[in-house]
């Protein structure tokens, strides 16, 4: 029987190249997003969010074999609590919603698309983080509003969701489920044009050069989603796997 996988942000970039990938493979796909997908739903709601894991509910009818969240903002965007709704409260809401389903597949796993900024040294420590914690989802918004930097929006809110995957990681492991984080660094998709082409963090987008010294490929992302689904990752869970072009290396070589 083909595997079912659920996929938000499935109309564009890394999330539409998985999609066709895992098609490709032979399994069945549901996308989600504001459009070009099977299922139209806003992420950055709580009713949309809603809507879109009763739909995948529905869909999956009882078998679920992955779920990958790509569905996300990038610093650029205003206002930034925009970025926090979609990134880490339209994510968990999918993370929380459709853990059941999977549970009662034998063999599932989830992959959730965070970031490299997640990691940054500047970031990790932020008194929002515990703002997210609680899922104080006003607070939260509130905050980052008032400070107006969005890239805090962007690095608090993969931190956030980092945390939140390898919180969950314990339960759902229990469960027999697993869930990884991958962190991807610059990749070539309409997200990352937009970040290149901002007055604001254009020109440190642009100079944010990796070792490897180019940008990814979404089909590089694609490849390790996929890996990560298989049975071939089936001891792996809990963790966040960089991609990254050797920039956390760069940036953090002691930690680890
Ligand atoms: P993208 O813009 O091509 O795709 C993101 C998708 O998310 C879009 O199809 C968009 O419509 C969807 N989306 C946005 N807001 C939504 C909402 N409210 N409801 C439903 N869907 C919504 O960008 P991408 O680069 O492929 O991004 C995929 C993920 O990778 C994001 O979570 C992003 O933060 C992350 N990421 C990207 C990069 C990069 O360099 N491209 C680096 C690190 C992490």
């Amino acid at each position: 029987m083909s595997r079912k996988i659920v996929i938000t942000g499935a109309g564009s970039g890394m999330g539409a190249e998985i999609a066709q990938m895992l098609k490709a493979n032979g399994d069945q796909v549901f996308g989600i997003d504001l459009k070009n997908s099977d299922f139209s739903a806003d992420l950055s709601t709580p009713e949309g969010r809603q809507k879109g894991v009763d739909a995948s509910i529905a869909w999956a009818n009882g078998q679920l074999d992955g779920l990958v969240l790509c569905a996300g903002l990038g610093s650029s965007v205003n206002p930034p609590s925009l970025i926090a709704k979609v990134n880490y409260f339209g994510a968990t809401a999918f993370i929380d919603g459709l853990f059941d389903v999977l549970s009662k597949t034998k063999n599932s796993s989830a992959v959730v698309i965070s970031s490299v900024a997640a990691a940054q040294p500047d970031m990790i420590n932020l008194p929002i983080l515990e703002e997210y914690a609680k899922h104080d989802e006003a607070k939260v918004c509130q905050l980052l509003d008032a400070q107006n930097i969005g890239h805090l929006a962007y690095a608090s809110s993969k931190n956030a969701l980092t945390r939140y995957v390898r919180s969950k990681s314990i339960p759902w492991g229990r469960a027999g489920v697993r869930i990884n984080a991958v962190a991807p660094g610059a990749i070539q998709t309409p997200l990352l044009q937009a970040g290149m082409d901002d007055p604001k963090y254009g020109e440190a987008i642009r100079n944010f050069v990796p070792p490897l010294g180019r940008v990814g490929e979404v089909d590089e992302v694609a490849k390790l989603v996929k890996f990560l689904l298989s049975s071939d990752a089936g001891y792996i869970s809990g963790t966040m796997l960089f991609i990254d072009g050797g920039m956390d290396a760069m940036i953090r070589p002691n930690s680890f």
